[in-house]
């Protein structure tokens, strides 16, 4: 099922896959003057065919290869005749198959076809804006953010999610999330677009939630580590529970994570 959602200049479709009824896991997409930020997951290429043959969709940019986000690029490029872009990083990753997605992610976005996408610059322009292309790893090594300094937007791909993560996933560097946070936070964002939950009120207030959270996080993690608390022992202590979670997804997301993510490089800082 897709959701439109019209924001002035900005429109957001969000979008699942639905199991009796019911939606698996949210994501999305926008599209703003022509220009459409991400693609949507391979499970729901039939809607997004639909869709995007309804819209005016010039351009297409990739907030990273994670497949809800690139699933329908090589539709898109046989549709429309659009290349996407993407982070230079990730343009290899994109080209191949994803041999071995994990069983949650098959379930929940399906297998991600391989498509051909050309590297983003700097910039970014729509006939009427003009995007600054942030390089924001820690979620995904290729994840780019989107600015235009005129508005003070933000589109954050996965980003931002929440102000307060309860796991992280098994291949996230939470150091180089806190960084990008900083990042864009020094760009002094009005206006947060996430890519999961649409337009985020006090864009630039929350991004400073989640980066304030990460560094408490991170030194209640050092602290108890310094006290010979095992990894076990300090995730348990974490707040929040990440059971459904874990379970879900095998592992991939866990606040076991958050003690290996913040103590993995603590040698190398
Ligand atoms: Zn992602
Ligand atoms: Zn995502």
């Amino acid at each position: 099922m897709i959701f439109g959602f019209d924001y002035d200049d900005v429109r957001y479709f969000r979008m699942a896959r639905t199991v009796f009824g019911r939606a698996t896991y949210w994501t999305g997409m926008y599209l703003v003057d022509g220009l459409l930020v991400d693609s949507g997951p391979p499970n729901l290429a039939r809607d997004v065919r639909r869709l995007v043959s309804e819209l005016a969709v010039r351009q297409c940019v990739t907030t990273h290869h994670h497949e809800d986000h690139s699933g329908n690029h090589g539709l898109l490029a046989g549709e429309l005749r659009i290349t996407p872009l993407a982070h230079p990083s990730g343009v290899a990753r994109l080209a191949r198959e994803d041999t071995h997605p994990q069983l949650y992610r098959r379930i929940a976005w399906g297998a991600r076809p391989p498509a051909a996408t050309a590297p983003l610059g700097e910039r970014l322009e729509t006939t009427r804006f003009r995007f600054q292309v942030v390089h924001t790893p820690g979620h995904a090594t290729d994840h780019v953010a989107l600015f235009e300094p005129e508005r003070a937007w933000l589109f954050s791909g996965d980003l931002y999610l929440a102000p307060k993560l309860r796991y992280l996933r098994a291949d996230e560097d939470v150091y180089a999330m806190m960084d990008s946070l900083r990042r864009v936070l020094a760009l002094e964002p009005r206006v947060l677009f996430c890519q999961h939950r649409g337009r985020v009120e006090q864009g630039a207030a929350r991004l400073r939630d989640k980066l304030d959270f990460l560094v408490d996080l991170g030194g209640r993690i050092h602290e108890l580590h310094g006290r010979g608390w095992s990894d076990a022992a300090i995730a348990r202590a974490l707040p929040g529970s990440d059971l459904l979670w874990r379970l879900w997804t095998g592992g991939d997301f866990s606040k076991r994570n958050f003690v290996r993510a913040f103590l993995r490089t603590t040698s190398a800082r």
